[in-house]
């Protein structure tokens, strides 16, 4: 017996959709993959990095992690981003955190089992490192929200200073990484204005 029929249903459905409105699609895919985004999301369901962003197979790389986080000693982003980037050649990467992230929210609280807590420390030391700034605000939702924020813009710098990177731009290789922040509530992106396209200084 089959688990899950329906999602093979759907799938079905899916693949006469894409083939009856563009018959060469599939044939285009497997030739090549030449995605010029990199997207760096969290895990959470409700923020599907295609969909949002209205681009379709191909166009976009995807790594996916509870609360979006890079982190230096992370083999599986790492990789990502070495094969975007010296592969795939891509010219943009986007670290998307979201307001309301379940991660941020846990960094936030008691510590959690392992290994989601060891995970998770990265956004715990920043929420440490900034504890006045969110302190300063009004209620329990506006510094959940705020360290979403500031943990996307730590991604970024995170990001800015991997080898991969470094050695693109020394390269002279055009490479912008962004950050951008999803609203659950609205469906809307807001760009964080911390894009970087060469080392820091
Ligand atoms: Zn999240």
């Amino acid at each position: 017996m089959q688990f899950l029929p329906e999602l093979f249903a759907n799938n079905r459905e899916w693949a006469a959709q894409q083939a009856g409105r563009d018959p060469d699609f599939f044939d285009r895919l497997c030739a090549i993959q030449r995605p010029d985004h990199l997207w760096i999301g969290c895990s959470d369901s409700r923020v599907p990095a295609n969909t949002i962003v209205g681009l379709a197979p191909g166009e976009v790389f995807v790594h996916r992690n509870v609360a979006n986080i890079v982190r230096p000693d992370d083999p599986n982003c790492l990789s990502v981003v070495q094969y975007a980037v010296d592969v795939l050649r891509i010219s943009h990467i986007i670290v998307c955190g979201h307001y309301r992230c379940g991660g941020i929210q846990a960094a936030m609280g008691p510590a959690s089992a392992e290994p989601l807590e060891g995970w998770l420390a990265p956004v715990r030391s920043l929420c440490r490192e900034h504890q006045d700034e969110l302190a300063a605000l009004a209620d329990g939702e506006r510094r959940w929200d705020r360290l979403c924020e500031l943990s996307v813009r730590s991604q970024v710098r995170v990001l800015s200073r991997l080898p991969t990177i470094v050695n693109a731009w020394a390269a002279g290789r055009r490479l912008v990484i962004h950050g951008w922040i999803y609203d659950l509530h609205d469906g809307l992106l807001r760009d964080l204005e911390v894009s970087v396209d060469r080392p820091a200084p």
